[in-house]
């Protein structure tokens, strides 16, 4: 049996992967850049960097980010260990010292690895191999990437995602543009002027993220973000994507002065997209200012928007729910790249590519997670067929719904997350690996 694999990039996703499969005896060769070159947002010569917020997000077991750091704990997750060991107090999030998290890492790699190389990597052998080189992925891997794995998508212009029970569905209607379609595919949310001229203020005046220097200029041609878009004049907005024209609201039998349209994120339907806002604005604005709408008054982000540069595949055309390449299983890729957004949901995706890899490694097929458990949710997701795939963060809609669903928000948060973990305590009883 071959016992050698290769992990190419020594962030989040792999050192991970390199961690589980060399804590289990596997002879792994680590390949970065780092430290000989770093990429546009490195600033830290050692492997595992948070390159932006040093928030692993909540570790409340009733959220989605802390059901995803149980299940991580509960496979035995390397990374997520040296950050609770690097932990600064945040109240219930996990926030980390980065400089001490990324020399605890690099430092356990070290320990255990003897063959980390640094090279600028731009291809990979016929061996086992994970490729995990990230969303700001450096040539010429970037090439070998988009022949194997179809073509890189570059930039994430995001609009935010609602769950559909916190949308006030007395201030919103189920209608088609001008009766055209199924009416069931948008959810319309009416604005009067009065509301649409505060709800402007507000956008136009709101404080946006901070765009790093290799985003800036590009990310605008493509995509505008709807503040942006607002910023040229109080109307253009309702002559783009709130335009009110071809929709009747049912409740005043005329037309809106703007509707926001929301599109259905997901066949269960418990999600929304907020069409055509794709945004920079901080998350806490978007809350604030789009909270103006009022269906959205107090809508729950499944997901905000982001404006980011962010390499990642078509992961439903080109992997499987393994991560391993649909034309060649011994090839994978994990973190950013296979469409996981987020870096508790990289660690997790490097996780479940180096589990993958130990069962083939035995000469077995690999496992598939539960999909009742947030990690299992999201490798179903990645490879689900989806003509509009974007990149997903760790949330409640990737679940399938409960058969018996609790009233109470907490309740129903806290049945989600016992399913979860007794499925996923089978799994590990299923099949063992330190
Ligand atoms: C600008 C930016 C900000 C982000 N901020 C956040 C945030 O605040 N919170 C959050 O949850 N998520 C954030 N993300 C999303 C994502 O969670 C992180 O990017 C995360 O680090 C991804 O993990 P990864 O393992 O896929 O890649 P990375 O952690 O980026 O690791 C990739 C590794 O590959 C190496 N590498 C790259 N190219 C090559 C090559 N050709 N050869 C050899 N080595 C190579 C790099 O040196 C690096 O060590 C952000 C993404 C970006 C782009």
């Amino acid at each position: 049996m071959p016992n050698k694999v290769t992990v190419i990039g020594a962030g989040l996703a792999g050192s991970e992967a390199a961690l589980t499969l060399a804590e289990n005896g596997v002879d792994v060769t680590l390949i970065d850049c780092k430290p000989g070159k770093l990429g546009p947002a490195n600033v830290n010569t050692d492997f595992c960097e948070l390159v932006c917020s040093n928030s692993l997000k909540s570790t409340d077991e009733c959220t989605a980010h802390g059901l995803l750091k149980a299940e991580l704990r509960m496979l035995g997750s390397k990374v997520l260990e040296e950050a609770e060991k690097s932990a600064v107090p945040a109240g219930s999030a996990l926030a980390v010292d980065r400089n001490m998290f990324a020399r605890r890492v690099t430092q356990r790699l070290k320990n255990c690895i003897g063959d980390i190389r640094c090279e600028l990597a731009g291809e990979a052998d016929d061996g086992y191999t994970i490729i995990a080189t990230g969303p700001l992925t450096l040539p010429p891997m970037d090439v070998f990437i988009s022949e194997n794995f179809g073509r890189l998508h570059f930039y994430d212009a995001e609009a935010p995602i609602v769950s559909a029970e916190s949308i006030d569905m007395s201030k919103a209607f189920f209608a088609a543009r001008y009766g055209k379609g199924d009416d069931t595919d948008y959810l319309n949310c009416p604005m009067d002027r009065e509301e649409y001229e505060s709800f402007y203020n507000a956008l136009i005046n709101a404080e946006r993220a901070d765009a790093h220097e290799f985003e800036k200029g590009e990310i605008f041609e493509g995509c505008m973000p709807v503040e942006v878009m607002a910023a040229r004049g109080k109307d253009a907005l309702r002559f783009g994507p709130m335009k009110p024209v071809g929709l009747t609201d049912p409740v005043t039998g005329k037309r809106a002065y703007a509707v926001l349209q929301l599109r259905k994120e997901n066949a269960a339907g418990d999600m929304y997209n907020l069409v055509g806002f794709q945004t920079n604005l901080k998350f806490g604005e978007q809350k604030r200012v789009f909270g103006i709408i009022p269906a959205l008054k107090n809508a729950e982000y499944m997901r905000y928007g982001v404006m980011h540069r962010n390499s990642y595949i078509d992961a439903p055309s080109s992997i499987d729910r393994f991560f391993r390449s649909k034309r060649n299983e011994k090839l994978m890729i994990a973190g950013q790249l296979s469409g996981v957004e987020g870096y508790v949901e990289s660690i997790a995706s490097g996780k479940m590519a180096a589990i993958h890899t130990l069962r083939m490694l035995e000469g077995k097929e690999p496992m598939p997670l539960p999909e009742t458990t947030v990690m299992g949710a999201l490798s179903a997701y990645i490879s689900t067929p989806n003509p509009e795939f974007q990149p997903m963060n760790a949330n409640y809609g990737l679940l399938p719904p409960l058969k018996e669903l609790p009233r109470d928000k907490r309740m129903r948060k806290e049945a989600y997350g016992r399913r979860s973990l007794e499925d996923m305590k089978k799994y590990t009883e299923s099949y063992l690996w330190k």
